[in-house]
């Protein structure tokens, strides 16, 4: 049976979910013999391939992370929202309080410990934020939920399993923390 071929990305986020999925341990060694890992943050590939399963972490905030989640959704058969970040948008949306150029202006120039004599904000080499960080779902259809900050490693493992059984995952409510 060919393995089915999967894809991550961690867009605005931490790398907390990305280390959960290499917190489900030994068990990783059967799962990896299951399926075919192509471009993640754990094999450093960039481009993303046709897959049967796409996974993104984060939330959108700005136009290069909206481009690779879009790719993300062209890719893959199945797309898996993965993480409180890509479900609700999570800690990135504190933003969401101020404009864009404000949130520019705090980061660049404003902040206790900068030192930007010139005041310069960044453009062109660095994507445009988007007017406010967002969930994935508000630009891209997502197959699968998985929330938690960062999801349980059982929680993920559960959500492959379901899917090597040709299943969609729905994530009991039971299973929608960090134990
Ligand atoms: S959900 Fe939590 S662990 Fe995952 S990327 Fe966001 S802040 Fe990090």
């Amino acid at each position: 049976m060919t393995k089915p071929k999967i894809a991550t990305t961690w867009l605005e986020a931490c790398a907390g979910c990305h280390m959960s999925f290499l917190d489900i341990d030994e068990r990783i060694v059967d799962l990896l013999d299951a399926v075919e890992l192509t471009s993640t943050p754990i094999t450093d590939i960039k481009e993303i391939p046709q897959v049967d399963v796409g996974v993104i972490s984060g939330a959108l905030g700005n136009e290069e992370e909206l481009h690779i989640a879009l790719k993300m959704r062209k890719q893959c058969k199945i797309l898996i929202a993965w993480g409180d970040c890509a479900v609700f948008g999570g800690i990135n949306c504190m933003r969401n309080f101020m404009d864009a150029s404000e949130v520019l202006k705090e980061g660049y120039k404003n902040g206790v410990s900068t030192v930007n004599p010139e005041g310069i904000i960044p453009g062109g080499d660095v994507p445009a934020l988007l007017p406010k960080a967002i969930p994935i779902d508000y630009k891209v259809k997502v197959d699968v939920y998985v929330p938690g900050c960062p999801p349980d490693p059982d929680t993920i493992l559960y959500v492959f399993q379901e899917i090597l059984q040709g299943r969609i995952p729905k994530v009991p409510v039971d299973m929608m923390r960090y134990d």
